[in-house]
């Protein structure tokens, strides 16, 4: 599969802060690629700075072998954190102000809502929805114009089980019409579920990449039991090593 997106040294603090450490790797075109890592590892510094909203200290980025211009980014449509929606006007008046917003045509704002699941509920004011349907509204703007490739950070922080469930199964669905897809997780579970392809990040550094099956099979994994996921997940930033926890069988997983 050729390359849609190549990302070569790319750098970046805040102040004294590494938030990014010469990061290189390449997104397959109509893959499912995963930027995995702990809170704070870099993975939205990363996705801002491929859709033009940070910029780096050094470092490039491409998109098809040619730099990103205005005419890429109709290709690309991005989800970094959920967009201001009106309450009070409806799914459907919310998306026709974000196809004004970002100069792009009313035409397909039913496919959009049809995608996403939210069509019947298009008259519905935004404040009826719950925290998943708000996301799939989030998901359908990014989607307008039809982009190649969708952007989204971290699209199931916050929702319950059923909407989880909701976001991965509209992913994969996206794929499979042929739509690249990045996607910042700080879950292996996630990406290990709804992803072709994966990055992992630690601290501003790329640990590895490359496709899912391999990646993850050549982890060297120690079983840990009788612990709290969440209290690992806190510590993993201090174990200099440890890439992932993960719960399997009962037991936790470390990945070094
Ligand atoms: P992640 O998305 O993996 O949680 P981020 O890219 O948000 O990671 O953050 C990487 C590091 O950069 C963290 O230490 C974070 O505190 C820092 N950081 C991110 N954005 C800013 C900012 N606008 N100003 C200062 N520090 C930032």
């Amino acid at each position: 599969m050729p390359s849609i997106v190549t990302i070569s040294g790319l750098t970046k603090f805040y102040g004294t802060i590494h938030a990014l450490d010469n990061v290189s790797f390449e997104v397959p075109q109509g893959s499912v690629f995963g930027i995995l890592g702990p809170n704070g590892s870099g993975k939205t510094t990363l996705l801002g700075i491929i859709t033009d909203v940070v910029k780096a200290n050094a470092g490039s980025f491409t998109f098809l072998d040619l730099p990103f211009s205005a005419d890429m980014r109709k290709q690309v449509g991005v989800l970094l954190e959920t967009p201001n929606f009106y309450h009070y006007l409806s799914a459907e008046r919310n998306l026709q102000i974000t196809a004004a917003i970002k100069g792009r045509g009313e035409n397909d704002i039913d496919t959009v809502l049809k995608k996403v699941n939210l069509y019947e509920r298009k008259s519905s004011k935004f404040s009826t929805f719950s925290l998943g349907m708000k996301q799939r509204l989030a998901i359908a703007a990014a989607l307008l114009g039809n982009p190649n490739v969708l952007i989204l950070d971290e699209p199931t922080n916050g929702l319950d089980p059923v909407g989880i469930a909701e976001i991965r199964n509209l992913i994969t669905l996206l794929a499979s019409e042929g739509k690249t897809i990045i996607m910042a997780s700080h879950l292996l579970d996630e990406v290990e579920k709804v992803c072709t392809h994966v990055a992992i990040m630690k601290k501003g550094k790329l640990l590895t990449a490359g496709h899912v099956d391999e990646v993850l099979a050549n982890e060297d994994i120690v079983e840990v039991s009788a612990a709290d996921l969440a209290q690992l997940e806190t510590i993993v930033n201090t174990l200099p090593e440890l890439k992932q926890v993960k719960r399997q069988n009962g037991n936790l997983q470390l990945f070094y």
